[in-house]
């Protein structure tokens, strides 16, 4: 059923609930509050604004004050509560149809953030109710959805609610086994989308919650689950040899000795491709702890048993940063190298792709343009993904699907506790890199107020008197109507006035691809004192001599975002110093100093976690674990767990999803593109 034939759904409403991603009737009853205005019980007014949030008040009103100004509405209601306590409702804004709607004696409801003044509390109201002499109050839990400027939560609740017995008639796909939700103690479906839709007490919503975060868990968990199987299968890789000399061979051609985690993980990942499974390895590794010269010993591997490797990277600044790294360390070992970008010329394309083609060159390293028709190897062997978070599945399986069961090798900077990790990237393997490389003085970090820019600027200069390079970062790109720092005006004010006689570079995600290069070329060969530049800096870029990171605006970042940053100094033995910059109001001070007193990239990641709450990581979490609609891998580490338990069982026992118990869970990964093949290539 259409949601357009729904009753309250007319032709001008339907396109904005399609607008939303719903266009059926399932589609609506799956789409789920995402929290609920708690509209139960009254605040007694003598303990209004306790809680910080939204808060419910009951009283009559024992005075009315109305004003329009320049079309403002301006309500302001005295009221005595039932304990005789004063409060205040007010109302402020346009077209609030409030004007002339009260009278001393009424009794109303009045919902709304508080402010507390020196006379009483004062709600600020966003919901209102007259209530009846004698009429004891009867509040609701209002669930409250993702809405849109045209489409309003209320309107979407009104609609659910209306047609709330129709929607149960056509039940969305239940992925959880009938035996799995009893075990669970869960709800029937029906009941469990009255509950979270129309729930009677928070608790109730939680536990239907949970029900639909567990079914969207299994899923995922199900999928990993049956390309791990996938993978285990396939033997058609290439085993390749292990020469016993080649880690020392290795070692003497590199300018430095590896790290005791180095060397391990390198054994790791050899082990992996002297197998015939594929390999489909995570190496994870704070900032700064040398990623870069595993991945070159995963190609010398396969280089030497006469297979090529593709490096991809989600942007081409950072690809071209790789080429530059890897070139040389390859060298020794006689690997050539190309590379392939979306901004080359078709010239040097052309030379390129045919080198790869014909196998003279080992090695391609790229962006997305290796994914494009056109980019053939002879004999590709290994495949590795850099920030593999940046990129879907689907892209993953394009680079492999260019060679005959590549091993795979994902990197990824971006501390995640292990335990989460072992969760989220299920089908993974994992390697990580726990032991920075030797010899590194310790960044010293600052959080400073921005009164205090210029003294900033001027321990630049002497910095950059000392033959070294800054970094300066802000976060946007134009001056706009927001109060932050332009990265285009603030380059042209330093060029003009601060650092008139220095030579300052900008870089901004919206100069062209080529520009880019030449500048952050520029800056890496040295011919730039300043680089001014928006977070496009952020990953992977190295400049050693560059000891100097300063952010601007540090308070829009998150921890773990800022620790990144500040990864690009302190890659030399040169003492290194960060200094983030935050605007005179304190509160941000307290987050700051996290960052001076820790340089570890997971006990960060743990802070931030606690500061900012689950959502934080999510995003880079979810997108390596594919879209969650409901679920938070954070919060609901346990929920997933339990998923991934019963998905490892059902998988095992049901490997094609055969039997009628299932027929749910295998329609719910038919309808999704990514796991669409899974259960159809049985
Ligand atoms: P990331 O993990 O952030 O990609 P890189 O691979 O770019 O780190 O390495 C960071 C820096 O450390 C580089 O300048 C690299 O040359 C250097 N480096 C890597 N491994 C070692 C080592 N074992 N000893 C000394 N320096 C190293
Ligand atoms: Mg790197």
């Amino acid at each position: 059923m259409d949601v357009g034939s729904l009753s309250g759904v007319g032709p001008k409403t339907a396109p904005l609930f399609a607008a939303l991603g719903i266009e059926t009737a399932p589609a609506l009853l799956e789409y789920l509050p995402f929290r609920y205005d708690d509209l139960r019980f009254p605040t007694p007014a003598a303990r209004l604004g306790e809680s910080g949030g939204e808060e419910n008040a009951v009283g009559r009103v024992t005075d009315v004050k109305e004003r329009r100004v320049r079309g403002l509405e301006i309500v302001e209601l005295r009221l005595i509560d039932d304990d005789g306590v004063p409060f205040v409702a007010k109302w402020i804004g346009r077209n609030r149809y409030v004007y002339g709607r009260f009278r001393e004696g009424m009794r109303l409801f009045v919902r709304g953030r508080i402010e507390r003044a020196f006379s009483g509390p004062i709600v600020n109201v966003s919901h209102y109710a007259h209530l009846e002499e004698g009429e004891p109050y009867h509040g609701e839990l209002v669930p409250v959805y993702r809405a849109s400027k045209e489409l309003a939560s209320r309107k979407i609740a009104a609609v659910v609610k209306k047609n709330f017995s129709r929607l149960l008639a056509e039940l969305p796909l239940d992925p959880v086994p009938a035996s799995l939700a009893r075990a669970r103690r869960y709800d029937s479906l029906d009941d469990a989308y009255r509950a979270v839709h129309a729930p009677r007490t928070p608790e109730e919503a939680e536990r239907a919650r949970e029900r639909f975060v567990f079914g969207e868990f299994l899923a995922l968990a199900t999928a990993a689950q049956l390309r791990r199987r996938e993978r285990e299968s396939d033997h058609d890789a290439r085993p390749l040899a292990v020469p016993p000399d080649l880690l020392e061979r290795f070692e003497r051609e590199i300018p430095f000795s590896l790290t005791g985690a180095q060397r391990r993980v390198i054994g790791e990942i050899w082990s992996d491709m002297s197998r015939n499974v594929p390999m489909n390895r995570l190496l994870q590794g704070d900032v700064g702890s040398g990623k870069t010269l595993v991945a070159a010993a995963a190609v010398v591997l396969a280089a030497q048993n006469r297979m090529q490797s593709a490096l991809m990277a989600p942007t081409e600044l950072l690809a071209w940063q790789h080429a530059g790294k890897l070139a040389p360390l390859l060298l020794p070992f006689g690997i050539a190298l190309e590379a392939v970008f979306g901004s080359q010329s078709a010239r040097s394309r052309s030379a390129a792709l045919e080198k790869l083609a014909g196998g003279e060159a080992a090695v391609a390293v790229g962006t997305h343009a290796l994914l494009t028709q056109g980019v053939d190897f002879d004999r590709l062997g290994l495949t590795i993904i850099d920030e593999q978070h940046r990129f879907g599945v689907e892209q993953r399986a394009r680079l492999r699907a260019k060679g005959v069961s590549p091993h795979t090798l994902h990197m990824t900077a971006t501390p995640i506790p292990r335990t989460l990790a072992q969760s989220v990237y299920a089908d993974l393997d994992l390697a990580v890199i726990d032991e920075l490389p030797p010899g590194r003085t310790p960044i010293e970090t600052f959080a400073v107020r921005s009164s205090r820019l210029d003294r900033v600027y001027e321990f630049v200069r002497k910095n950059v008197a000392a033959g070294h390079q800054a970094y300066i970062v802000a976060p946007a790109i134009d001056e706009g109507e927001s109060m932050l720092t332009s990265v285009v005006a603030e380059a042209e004010r330093l060029k003009r006035e601060v650092f008139a006689d220095l030579r300052v570079g900008l870089l901004h995600g919206r100069l062209a691809s080529r520009e880019k290069e030449t500048i952050m070329g520029r800056f890496v060969r040295g011919e730039l004192d300043v680089l001014v530049s928006t977070t496009v800096v952020e990953v992977g870029v190295d400049v050693p001599n560059a000891t100097t990171m300063v952010v601007l605006d540090a308070q829009r970042y998150g921890l773990a975002q800022l620790h990144q940053l500040r990864g690009r100094v302190g890659r030399a033995a040169a003492k290194s110093y960060c200094v983030f910059v935050y605007p005179n109001d304190a509160g941000e001070r307290e987050r700051l100093e996290i960052l001076t007193q820790t340089t570890d990239g997971f006990k960060i990641a743990d802070e931030d976690l606690r500061l900012r709450g689950p959502g934080q990581l999510a995003g880079t979490v979810q997108s390596g674990a594919g879209d969650l609609r409901l679920g938070d891998l954070l919060r609901d580490v346990e929920v997933y767990r339990a998923a991934k338990l019963a998905a490892e069982r059902i998988v095992a026992d049901d490997p094609h999803l055969e039997r009628a118990e299932h027929a749910g869970l295998r329609a719910v990964l038919a309808t999704a593109p990514s796991t669409r093949a899974l259960v159809y290539s049985s």
